[in-house]
């Protein structure tokens, strides 16, 4: 890691990272695992539901144009013969197992990114391997080993770089079964290729941002000047992209970031009703797990306030021994602290003296130092954080929602989240276990709309009409 965290091209080190990140690794593993999906399109969605979302389909199912997070009724349309398996973390843990045992064997410097992708820092291994395709190419036959590593029928794509971003890149490349190594001699080639928003990290409102500067390809981008990318980004991230594309590691550092909070707000109505406050509530924290997903930091310390009108403000501060990004984790050091206040003291802190209130985190971890516990579902949890807020990208917030959010839908708009993977592993006899099921992900089955929201809907598209009509108003007397 030492090495890796230096400005390696800068001490004149060109470095050597190596990135695996295995093929539709769900849907491999239940291929490999059970003989008669095999060379079959699959679809592994996350419980029995005829609506349910496919968070993983196999290369077959993509072949037909599948693609994850689609429903099962639009996969049905494009691909009948897809045939749906309910996921199995468990399995895919044990596999995550083998796979990091078989890398383990060709570098001591591999760091987990999630259950199904690692990266290698190979730099002190240059006197070792001479050429690290070789080792790639050992690396596949291994995990393709059932005895040593997986099998057959669990394949991944290897990029090679000087930096884990261009290592990535190189896996996004080919797939499934890819090797691309890109160096100072062929980068341009493939940047040429690729649209903007082939980069891991550029969405398109930063493609937008990009072409109006007459950026068009990632080729334009990299031959850019640091101060246009900057201007581009609007700070230092233009910086990180400039590097990223010329060779410079700055996948590694530590976030930038000091704090994050998200505060509201609170109106009249809103503090007239406890359950719209803690509504309100849970949207913070929910804004605030988008923004560590985003920026893949988790956080230690959560702090909460309530400023009323004529009280001090009630605040707390938890430090956390283990770094979180899920908003249900918050929610409940924040809620346990309200409890015990509540209970010690006649004074209720959702209470209709309101006038605002805030969530701040802090202690950020970037992602990829997080100690994955194996045991307690962390890679899972994160993969599948990233799945559905991929989903959410695609389809819209309201496709992905936790139950605790269907309480008021109309004031969710922004906040979107899911439960933990416990909830859809079932934990089956755990004390909490009714506790946490509230969090299950919600029932696809389309819902009846709450009568208040239809209310507020008919109020809108009224109001709608209104602006619409004094619009073409105006425009007949101008
Ligand atoms: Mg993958």
């Amino acid at each position: 890691m030492a090495l890796m965290n230096q400005n390696t091209s800068e001490s004149g080190i060109e470095a050597a990272i190596m990135y695996v990140d295995m093929n539709s690794f769900f849907a491999s593993c239940e291929q490999q695992e059970r003989k008669e999906l095999r060379g079959k399109p699959i679809g592994v969605i996350t419980h029995p539901s005829d609506f349910a979302c496919v968070i993983a389909p196999s290369v077959e199912a993509k072949r037909r144009g599948v693609k994850t997070g689609m429903r099962l009724p639009e996969c049905k349309a494009v691909c009948p013969e897809m045939i749906p398996v309910v996921a199995r973390p468990y399995i895919y843990r044990l596999y995550h197992v083998r796979i990091l045992n078989v890398l383990k064997a060709y570098c001591d410097d591999v760091i987990p990114k999630s259950i199904d992708e690692a990266v290698l820092n190979f730099t002190t291994y240059r006197l070792v391997y001479k050429d690290l395709k070789e080792v790639a190419l050992k690396i596949k036959a291994d995990l393709a080993d059932t005895e040593k590593g997986c099998g057959p029928f669990v394949k991944c794509s290897i990029g090679i770089a000087p930096n884990s971003f261009l290592a990535k890149l190189g896996t996004e490349i080919q797939k499934p079964d890819g090797l691309v190594e890109i160096t100072r001699d062929n980068i341009d080639g493939y940047l040429k290729n690729m649209k903007l928003t082939d980069l891991p990290g550029i969405a398109r409102a930063n493609e937008r941002r990009l072409q109006m500067i007459g950026i068009k390809t990632p080729y334009d981008m990299r031959h850019s000047s640091e101060a246009l990318l900057r201007k581009a980004f609007g700070g230092v991230v233009g910086n990180y992209w400039h590097r990223r594309l010329n060779f410079r590691e700055v996948d590694f550092y530590q976030s930038d970031y000091k704090a994050m909070s998200a505060t509201r707000m609170v109106s009249r109505l809103q503090r007239e009703d406890p359950q719209a406050l803690e509504s309100l509530f849970i949207s913070l924290c929910t804004r605030l797990e988008q923004r560590m997903v985003k920026q893949n930091v988790y956080c230690k310390t959560v702090s909460f306030y309530m400023r009323y009108h004529d009280i001090p403000t009630w605040e707390t501060t938890i430090h956390l021994n283990d770094a979180t990004q899920d908003a249900v984790e918050m929610r409940l050091y924040i809620m346990q602290q309200v409890d015990q206040f509540e209970q010690s003291r006649n004074f209720k802190i959702f209470n209709n003296k309101v006038q605002s209130m805030g969530v701040i985190i802090s202690g950020f971890i970037k992602g990829d130092r997080v100690q994955y516990s194996l045991f307690d579902n962390k890679i899972k949890q994160d993969k599948a954080r990233k799945t559905l807020y991929h989903i959410k990208d695609k389809y819209g917030r309201d496709v992905v929602r936790k139950a605790s959010e269907t309480i008021r839908a109309h004031e969710m708009r922004d906040a979107i989240g899911f439960g933990s993977v416990k909830d859809f592993n079932g934990v089956v006899g755990a004390p909490d276990a009714g506790l946490m099921n509230q969090y299950l992900l919600e029932n696809d089955a389309p819902r009846p709309v709450p009568k208040h929201v239809l209310e507020i809907r008919a109020r809108k598209q009224k109001q709608k009409i209104a602006e619409q009509l004094i619009q073409t108003g105006h425009d007949h007397t101008a």
